[in-house]
């Protein structure tokens, strides 16, 4: 079920609904999913499908992460990325084999706990987490290159536009009922809005659960 043929076949899928970058696509096959989610639904980590995490949460469909992967890379070579929504640390690892280095802020301290253990296992040096609000960002480690939120909010947290460097990418779920992704790139003081397809996520939330 975890196989390599199961994995060939979620790449090739993942091809077929255009995702084109080869380096997002290596990734998405050589990262072990099945280690980001229970055992009982690891035999379903290489269908394009959310799974849930616990704590009302869910490990976004491969499709997503890829999309928004290859949105975040489209601009160049990252340095510095920051993610607001850790969860399993799923779309973190994928992140820290495409980049320098990953920052990721997560609001559930379970979750996090359980993401750092992943990413040890992995070996992922470049990744540091935070147990945090990411409404605020990060501010001490900012700007960034590129900026990935994973939870889906209405507004984007200003902190974020503050923390994005100049030339710098960010791409979110907007909106509540309805959402669609939302790519905004700064170009020194003015920043671009642009919205894309419909998306699917859990509602970005205030404070953090210990
Ligand atoms: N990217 C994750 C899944 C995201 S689910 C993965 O690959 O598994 C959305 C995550 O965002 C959840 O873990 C949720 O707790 C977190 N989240 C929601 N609001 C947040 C906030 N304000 N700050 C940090 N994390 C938040």
């Amino acid at each position: 079920m975890t196989s390599q043929r199961t994995r060939e076949r979620l790449v090739q899928r993942l091809r077929e609904e255009g995702v084109s970058d080869a380096r997002v696509l290596e990734v998405i096959r050589s990262l072990p999913r099945h280690l980001f989610v229970d055992e009982a639904l690891a035999h379903r980590a290489y269908e394009d499908t959310a799974l849930p995490i616990g704590h009302n949460q869910t490990l976004s469909q491969p499709y997503t992460v890829a999309r928004m992967s290859q949105l975040l890379l489209a601009g160049g070579p990252l340095d510095k990325v920051l993610e607001i929504g850790t969860g399993s640390g799923y779309q973190t690892a994928v992140l820290a084999r495409l980049v320098e280095r990953v920052f990721s802020v997560e609001r559930i301290q379970h979750l996090q706990e359980r993401a750092r253990e992943r990413l040890q296992t992995l070996d992922l040096r470049n990744v540091v987490l935070r147990w945090g609000d990411g409404h605020e960002g990060w501010a001490a480690l900012a700007p960034y290159h590129g900026i990935l939120v994973t939870a889906a909010a209405r507004e984007v947290p200003r902190a974020l536009l503050e923390q994005l460097a100049p030339g710098g990418r960010l791409v979110m779920p907007f909106g509540e009922q309805t959402q669609q992704l939302l790519l905004i790139t700064r170009e020194g003081s003015h920043f671009s809005h642009q919205l894309l397809e419909p998306v699917r996520f859990v509602p970005l939330l205030e404070g953090v659960v210990g």
